[in-house]
């Protein structure tokens, strides 16, 4: 969610602005003149409430969002300190808060607030003073700071994953406003995760990414980072993107049967045939990557690795723009055991000679069944 008080006397208009690509931002205008709605540098310290963030789990999942958001492509960074004094809105600190209060939270499970100028005095004065992230804590606590995938509600868990809504409020501290024609975590961010075994983790993504780049510009010696995720863009909710999980289907293009084991989908696959296996590729890093190894395993649970048995090596080529939701056509080997649970894993990694600065996203799996 996100609430945007105004600040500046003068106030001349503010334009949501859709750039060619995706990501949505605003503009000021005024007297034929117009500039982006932004921070007043590519940095911003967050006042972290130590009632609603103790030392311990919940600081750690706040510092972890931290972490996750600054692994974008510009060179736009957070920081934080604990607040002293008292947090509030409007006050000139941009604060990070539990609250309880409706008038503040406004329905939502958690809120940006940005206090912004816009107006023009020999020039468009256009920046953003104050943002402000305020998350409903009433009992029962509907967030988790853990990253264990169990205890998550798109998994077999109840909880909100704390750092994924964290990562949304913060691109609106940024400037950046909600997105809902793509796969992104300024869409629902309960389902913008990347998941390996027993673990998930939040994530700018692609759209947003490219969004901070738009504002901050590109940080030239920053992040080079591709990803894949078992969750694809399915379509729209107001303001927001919904999502999905991505799919197997029949090489005929029909998608295959399948249930819900542990709360995923888990399809029936027939050993010796060909099927189509759908994942989300992005390129969350600085520059174009040409042919990246793409590799498709057979693994006998969730976690995903080398050691897995091989069944299709592929490449991808892509610029950082907007998510590619694709499929690979790959063979389910006859020498698998029968009605036997597996699980249809992809690895994505850079080219060689390029470093991938987080490597905690390139792996995603589908689970499967034979028959
Ligand atoms: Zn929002």
């Amino acid at each position: 969610m996100r609430a945007t008080p105004l600040l500046a006397a003068l106030i001349i208009t503010a334009l949501s602005t859709s750039p060619a690509l995706a990501y949505r931002y605003q503009v000021c205008s005024a007297l034929g003149d117009s500039k982006d709605i932004k921070l007043p540098s590519a940095s911003l310290t967050l006042r972290s409430s130590p009632v609603s963030f103790p030392a311990g789990v919940w600081l750690d999942g706040l510092n972890n969002a931290i972490s996750q958001f600054n692994k974008n492509p510009s060179p736009f960074r957070f920081s934080r300190v604990t607040d002293s004094g008292g947090v509030g809105r409007g006050n000139g600190q941009s604060e990070v808060w539990g609250s309880t209060d409706n008038s503040v939270l406004q329905g939502a499970p958690a809120i940006a607030y940005t206090y912004y100028d816009c107006y023009w005095f020999f020039g468009i004065h256009s920046n953003i003073n104050e943002g402000d992230t305020v998350f409903d804590y009433r009992s029962p606590w509907q967030w988790t700071p853990t990253t264990t995938k169990s205890a998550i509600s798109r998994y077999t868990g109840s909880l909100r994953l704390l750092q994924g809504t964290a990562v949304h409020e913060f691109g609106h501290v940024t400037g950046l406003k909600h997105e809902n024609r793509f796969y992104n975590v300024m869409g629902s961010d309960f389902t913008h995760l990347d998941t390996n075994g027993s673990t998930v983790n939040a994530y700018v993504g692609e759209d947003t990414g490219s969004g901070l780049v738009d504002l901050y510009g590109l940080n030239g010696s920053g992040i080079q980072d591709l990803a894949v995720a078992h969750w694809r863009y399915l379509g729209t909710s107001g303001e927001y993107s919904t999502h999905a999980r991505t799919r197997i289907f029949n090489t005929g293009g029909t998608e295959l049967s399948k249930s819900t084991v542990g709360a995923e989908p888990r399809y029936n696959v027939t050993r010796g045939t060909s099927v189509k296996a759908e994942f989300t590729f992005e390129n969350l890093g600085r520059s174009t990557q040409t042919n990246a190894p793409v590799k498709f395993y057979i693994s006998s649970n969730d976690i995903i690795s080398t050691a897995d048995t091989l069944i299709l090596t592929s490449s991808v080529t892509l610029s950082r723009d907007t998510p590619s939701t694709t499929t690979r056509t790959v063979n389910i080997p006859s020498g698998l055991a029968a009605a036997t649970n597996f699980w249809l894993g992809v690895i994505i990694s850079t080219p060689a000679g390029v470093g991938d600065g987080n490597s905690a996203n390139n792996t995603s799996y589908i689970r499967i069944r034979t028959n």
